[in-house]
């Protein structure tokens, strides 16, 4: 095994460069990852370009890979041996509180930044911190004794497992947050990686109806989201998506709306307001906007309707996406289209924030590409 490894690290905002850092010395318990595959989500565009804090940082959060080297602690607490193929989320958990113990590890104070300095995230964690190696954009990364993994199912290729961030997601607010299933009909606004998990996800579960909006420039993710099951199709800059909507639905509004917009700006909550059904409807919401004049507290609530927020993933989910994945019901290698090595980095995290065309759907990073 080499003695450097080389990383990609975000050192200021839209700022990469291309580092070494010595092969960590592992503890008994810790292990190695050579990582394969590092997903690239909206979340990266938003966390490049306004980092959360200036030190360097080794981005990649949703990464696959094959353990390169296991201490014999890490074997037997985790029942992975070096060769296995697993999908490392990245939350690092504290495994002793009460979200741990539920399997939902994204809402445990150890992984959460925002309110503990010292948390641990692959790809937020600094890599000024022991061990280095908390990112997916770099050849290997480390697993700590607490590291959250699931064994990828063979016949998975690991490009594909890069999808299990944006299905596991897709599964978990749909599914869980939003209660979507059979007969259910649901607006999904967005026809990124995250919107199209979520066609598979509402399909899969038995939704009736399922209406995706996006603009212009979304015809070719438009046209994928009818592959994977949407009913109907909305380019929302070509028509009153309303109107559409109210027509699909004989007048009666959707069940559930789930906002997987990105820099939509107020649009997608006040059609999902509207789009709702006349009582008791279901609203999942991204956050984007920190405020804004003019939200619809009334009808809300004379609506009654429950707001559920897009929060990652948990342990189940993950889980329910690997085995969607390998069942191979859905085209869903169709999502992967772009793929760039570890000295690409800037140009795939400005592809997913859509500067290199309308064709881009599922950016993965490749750290071994050439
Ligand atoms: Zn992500
Ligand atoms: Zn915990």
């Amino acid at each position: 095994m080499a003695e450097q490894v080389v990383a990609a690290v975000r050192t200021a905002p839209g700022v990469t460069e291309l580092r070494e850092f010595p092969m960590p010395d592992l503890p008994p318990d810790g292990a190695l990852l050579r990582v394969e595959v590092a997903g690239i989500c909206g979340t990266d565009v938003k966390m490049y370009g306004r980092p959360p804090f200036p030190d360097p940082v080794i981005m990649g959060h949703e990464n696959v890979g094959v353990i390169a080297k296991a201490g014999p602690g890490f074997t037997e607490r985790h029942g992975l041996a070096e060769g296995d193929r697993v999908f490392a989320e990245h939350y690092v958990a504290c495994t002793r509180c009460e979200w741990c113990h539920q399997g939902e590890y994204r809402h445990c104070e150890l992984t959460d930044w925002r309110t503990n300095p010292d948390a641990r995230r692959y790809g937020y964690t600094s890599s000024d911190r022991p061990y280095r190696l908390w990112g997916g954009f770099a050849q290997y990364m480390y697993l700590p004794w607490n590291a959250v993994l699931h064994r990828v199912p063979d016949g998975v290729s690991a490009e594909l497992a890069g999808l299990v961030t944006p299905l596991a997601n897709g599964i978990e607010w749909a599914l869980t947050d939003a209660g979507v299933g059979y007969d259910s009909t649901v607006l999904i606004q967005g026809p990124g990686q995250q919107g199209l998990s979520q066609v598979v996800a509402c399909k899969q579960a038995g939704a009736s109806l399922i209406i995706v909006t996006g603009t212009a420039r979304d015809a070719a993710r438009l046209e994928l989201a009818r592959v994977l099951g949407a009913d109907h199709v909305i380019d929302v800059s070509a028509e009153d998506p309303l109107e559409r909507i109210r027509a699909v639905t004989g007048g009666r509004g959707v069940d559930v709306v789930l906002d997987c917009t990105a820099g939509a700006g107020t649009a997608p909550v006040l059609l999902g307001v509207a789009a709702l059904k006349r009582r008791a409807g279901t609203l999942l919401i991204q956050g984007e906007l920190a405020a804004f004049d003019g939200f619809p507290v009334k009808a809300v609530t004379e609506k009654a309707i429950t707001i559920k927020s897009a929060r990652g993933h948990s342990y189940r989910a993950c889980e329910l996406a690997l085995t969607q994945l390998a069942a191979r019901r859905f085209p869903l290698e169709r999502l992967a289209t772009h793929s760039f090595g570890l000295s690409d980095v800037d140009l795939a995290i400005r592809a997913v924030g859509g500067e290199s065309g309308p064709d881009v759907i599922h950016v993965s990073l490749l750290p071994w590409k050439e």
